[in-house]
């Protein structure tokens, strides 16, 4: 295994009409899995394709380990990646897959190789399925084999792209915990590329936030939860997603008020204080941080109960603030659509955004 390091890297479509990874730097360390998130088109893949030699950079540099790889080829890297559509050859045998790559990258004897086949297929317990073609297996089961041929390389570096997105959401679960027991097994050096914020945020030493090309935030998956850079992140992580309101402040008689038409929120303590008065702010807080309230709390509102979506233990209820404001509640909590309904939050689960930036104020 190695660490990985991107250094402003860039890639450019189109004689420079499309920017699809906008001086993107990650020093990834040694055993360290780091996954990728962020919408369609923000350049997930594009990153990917560029640390494996599938795609040239336009600017920066790629090192695994103390190598710069930037000019090598994909073949010449010492990467595995497993695809999303699995990328079997469809004429050889499971056991044929995974050696393959063996078989054209060392110069092991075939006893040697079959020993290293015997033990992937052992680590994804697909030893059974050795002998029959990738037409006779399930897509469990051909992602399992896929594993199995990356692993049995032990490349340097790994790289998933959206492994897990064509399987069910049972068996992706299942997928995502035998990736981790392989992470803690092999302690590998992986990117993780995924649309999805769960996958990422459980499956992640750190999480790396992209939008439109460029990095938003990097950060190990609590640490963004609890302190997201900017609205888009605050937004992008968690679900279902953090509420947001416009307020201004104001501050009379030493309390410091965030206020919008439905909304008010008294501040105390350290937010108050580095808070410029009379500004305008996009004020966050998320569903799980809303909690039913009995009567005026100083930091709440009261509002119509517009909709109530049961998940099991919980109810999410859509109130009427702003463009959506939901508060994830006990499942025993049931308001009746119409009904007006009182809820807070605490200050410390508060933040604030910047009205023109998004950056983070608090
Ligand atoms: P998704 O989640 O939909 O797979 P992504 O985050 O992986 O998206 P990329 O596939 O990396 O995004 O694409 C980033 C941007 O680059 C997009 O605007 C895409 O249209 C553009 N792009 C990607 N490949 C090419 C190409 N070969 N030619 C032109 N533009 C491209």
């Amino acid at each position: 295994m190695a660490s990985l390091r991107i250094d402003n890297l860039r890639k450019e479509y189109d004689k420079g009409s499309i920017v699809a990874v906008d001086g993107l730097s990650l020093d990834i360390a040694d055993g360290e899995f780091v996954t990728v998130v962020g919408p369609s088109g923000c350049g997930k893949t594009t990153t990917l394709r560029m640390i494996a030699g599938l795609e040239r950079s336009t600017s920066g540099s790629i090192h695994i380990g103390d190598d710069d790889v930037t000019d090598q080829s994909a073949r010449e890297r010492d990467v595995a990646m497993v695809f999303q559509n699995y990328a079997l050859y469809p004429h050889k045998t499971v056991a044929q897959n995974m050696g393959f790559g063996l078989r054209m990258s060392t110069d092991l004897s075939k006893e040697e190789r079959d020993e290293k086949v015997r033990w992937a297929a052992e680590m994804m317990d697909i030893e059974e399925l050795l002998e029959k073609k990738p037409g006779e297996l399930s897509g469990g089961q051909k992602q399992r084999v896929a594993l199995g041929r990356a692993i049995v390389r032990e490349p340097a570096v790994f790289l998933f792209d959206e492994p897990l997105s064509n399987l069910d959401a049972k068996l992706r679960t299942t997928m995502r915990t035998e990736i981790q027991r392989l992470q803690n097994e092999l302690d590998i050096t992986a990117v993780y590329v995924t649309h999805d914020q769960e996958e990422a945020m459980t499956m992640g030493d750190r999480m790396v936030i992209l939008r439109d090309g460029r990095l938003q935030q990097a950060g190990a998956p609590k640490h963004v939860y609890e302190n997201p850079a900017n609205r888009f992140v605050g937004g992008f992580v968690g679900s279902p997603s953090m509420n947001f309101v416009d307020v201004t402040a104001s501050t009379t008689g030493g309390t410091t008020t965030l206020a919008s038409d439905d909304l008010t929120c008294e501040l105390s303590g350290a937010v108050a204080d580095d808070l410029p008065a009379d500004d305008e702010f996009v004020l966050g807080v998320r569903p799980e941080d809303v909690a039913p309230a009995s009567g005026d709390t100083g930091t709440g509102l009261t509002a119509t109960v517009e909709v109530v979506e049961p998940v099991g233990s919980d109810n999410y209820i859509y109130l009427d603030v702003a463009d959506q404001f939901i508060a994830r509640v006990d499942s025993t909590v049931e308001p009746a659509p119409g009904e007006s309904m009182a809820v807070a939050f605490d200050e410390s689960a508060l933040h604030l955004f910047d009205t023109d930036t998004g950056e983070a104020v608090a």
